[in-house]
């Protein structure tokens, strides 16, 4: 997608990985997506694209219902705001304020094997595929 943009780096081993953000996004690019090597750059970075809306499979016609189910099934796992750069235009803080940003930093854009929660919350797919979506570009 054009608007493509890492806003956050996945760290730690994916059981337990967290999000740290970054301070501005950075485009997705060729030459930074070859940066990750063997590993599916959606495992490492967290990218930020337009919300599609309609043509996404978890927009009710109103609504992230992704985001939703972050909200309904997972657990916090920060008590601060993480500092992240896209929150002005962020879906999930539209729709769940600093609620969706306490359970934000477990998300990864791709992970393989979730745990069982994690497959309850992406509408049991499993493969868990989260872009965070802007609410405008
Ligand atoms: S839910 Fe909060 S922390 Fe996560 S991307 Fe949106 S604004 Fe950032």
């Amino acid at each position: 997608m054009p608007d493509a943009r890492v806003f956050g780096i996945v760290t730690g081993a994916e059981a337990n990985a967290q999000v740290v953000w970054l301070e501005k996004t950075i485009p997705v690019t060729p030459e930074l997506l070859a940066k990750t090597g063997d590993v599916e750059p959606q495992r490492i970075f967290r990218i930020v694209v337009k919300c599609q809306e309609n043509a996404c499979v978890h927009f009710d016609g109103s609504r992230c219902q992704l985001a939703q189910r972050i909200v309904d099934h997972l657990k916090p796992t920060v008590e601060e705001l993480p500092l992240c750069s896209i929150r002005p235009t962020c879906r999930w803080f539209a729709e769940h304020k600093r609620v969706a940003c306490f359970r934000c930093p477990q998300i990864s854009t791709h992970t393989y094997d979730p745990p069982a929660v994690f497959k309850t919350t992406a509408g049991g797919s499993m493969k868990y595929e989260s872009s965070s979506p802007m609410t405008q570009s």
